[in-house]
C-alpha cells in the first residue's frame, strides 16, 4: 500500500504554481545552496540571501500574494498556504527567502495598506523588489501574549517621536535594514483606568540610538533573531504608519494572517518529516 500526504489541487492555477514551485526549491534553489555550502545550523548572511530574494522575484514568487500594482498576482489565502506548505516540506534552509517571509514582503505583511505615498517609496515598495528588508518587533521580554503590557514608550519631540525600550525575538532582524516598531504613547496606560494607547513606526536599524543585538537561538537552531535595543531614539512624523494610537490594531491585524501562515508551513514540515522516517525505516541496516 501507498500512503501519501502530498496533496493534489484541483484548482488548475494552483496546480501549476505549486509544481513550479516544487521545481524551484528542488532544482535551482537546492543547488544554489550546495554550491554555497548552506546547512541548517550555519550563519546565514545578508550576502547568501539577496540572490535568492532577486532570483525569486524574477520568477515571481517573492510577493506574489499582493495586487498586480505591487507586482504580484493577487493570491487568495488558499493558494498563498498551498505555496507555504511546499516551502515547508521541500527542506531548503532558503526556503523562508522565495516568498518574502525573510525580510520580505511576507514579513511586513498586510502593513502596506497603511503606507504614505513616502513610505510606499522609501521603505516598502524597495521591500517589494527585494532591494530592502524589514523585521517586525513588537514582543519584548515581559510583553509576549500579553502584548499590551510592553513598556517601550514613544514620546513626541518636535517633528517626530523619541523611542526607548528593548524588544526581543524580532524575527530577519540579522538582515533588515528597519524595523516595523510598536510602542506605547507616553502618559498613556500609566494609571489603573486608563487605556494605553500604541503606534506603529518605521525605523532604519542604523538611526542613532538603535542597536541590534544578536537574539535568542529558537529550536530550529537557525540564527535570525534579534533584539532591537531603541535608547532615546529619534523617528520623524513621516514614518509613523497609519493615525497616532492605531498602531496595536495595525500590529496584530499583522500577526493574525502571519500565524495563519504558519499552520500550512507546519504542515509541509510534517510531511517532510514523514518521508524521512519513511526512508530511513526502509533503509536502516541492524548490526
Ligand atoms: C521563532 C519565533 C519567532 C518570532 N518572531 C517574532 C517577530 O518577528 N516579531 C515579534 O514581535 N515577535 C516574534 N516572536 C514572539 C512571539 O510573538 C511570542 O513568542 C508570542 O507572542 C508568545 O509570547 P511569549 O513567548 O512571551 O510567551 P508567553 O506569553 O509567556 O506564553 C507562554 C505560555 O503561556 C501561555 N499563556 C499566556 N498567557 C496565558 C493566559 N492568560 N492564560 C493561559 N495561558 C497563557 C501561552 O499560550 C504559552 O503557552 C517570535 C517567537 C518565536 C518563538
Amino acid at each position: 500500500m501507498t500512503f501519501s500526504l502530498r496533496p493534489t489541487y484541483d484548482d488548475p492555477r494552483t496546480a501549476e504554481l505549486v509544481d513550479r514551485l516544487r521545481g524551484y526549491l528542488d532544482g535551482e534553489l537546492a543547488d544554489y545552496e550546495r554550491e554555497r555550502g548552506i546547512t541548517p545550523m550555519g550563519r546565514l548572511t545578508r550576502a547568501d540571501l539577496e540572490p535568492v530574494w532577486r532570483r525569486s522575484r524574477e520568477l515571481g514568487f517573492y510577493g506574489i500574494h499582493l495586487p498586480k500594482e505591487y507586482g504580484g498576482q493577487n493570491l487568495t489565502y488558499t493558494q498563498l498556504a498551498a505555496l507555504k506548505e511546499e516551502l515547508g516540506a521541500s527542506g531548503r534552509v532558503l526556503s523562508h527567502c522565495v516568498l518574502g517571509d525573510m525580510g520580505g514582503p511576507l514579513r511586513a505583511g498586510d502593513i502596506l495598506k497603511y503606507a504614505t505615498r513616502h513610505q510606499l517609496d522609501t521603505y516598502l515598495l524597495p521591500l517589494v523588489r527585494g532591494e530592502r528588508a524589514c523585521c517586525f518587533s513588537l514582543t519584548e521580554t515581559d510583553a509576549g501574549s500579553d502584548v499590551r503590557s510592553m513598556r517601550t514608550v514613544a514620546t513626541r519631540d518636535g517633528e517626530g517621536y523619541r523611542l526607548s525600550g528593548h524588544k526581543v525575538f524580532s524575527s530577519a532582524g540579522p538582515f533588515a535594514d528597519f524595523a516595523i516598531v510598536v510602542a506605547r504613547m507616553a502618559d498613556t496606560g500609566e494609571l489603573p483606568d486608563d487605556k494605553p494607547r500604541f503606534s506603529a513606526f518605521l525605523v532604519d536599524l542604523d538611526s542613532p540610538g538603535c542597536r541590534v543585538e544578536d537574539g535568542a537561538t529558537p529550536m530550529s537552531g537557525e540564527h535570525i533573531e534579534s533584539d532591537i535595543v531603541l535608547d532615546d531614539c529619534w523617528v520623524p512624523t513621516a514614518n509613523l504608519l497609519g493615525e497616532e494610537g492605531t498602531g496595536m490594531r495595525i500590529a496584530l491585524g499583522r500577526v493574525t494572517t502571519n500565524r495563519l501562515l504558519h499552520c500550512p508551513s507546519v504542515l509541509g514540515a510534517t510531511r517532510r518529516a514523514l518521508d524521512l522516517t519513511l526512508t530511513r525505516a526502509r533503509t536502516r541496516m541492524v548490526a
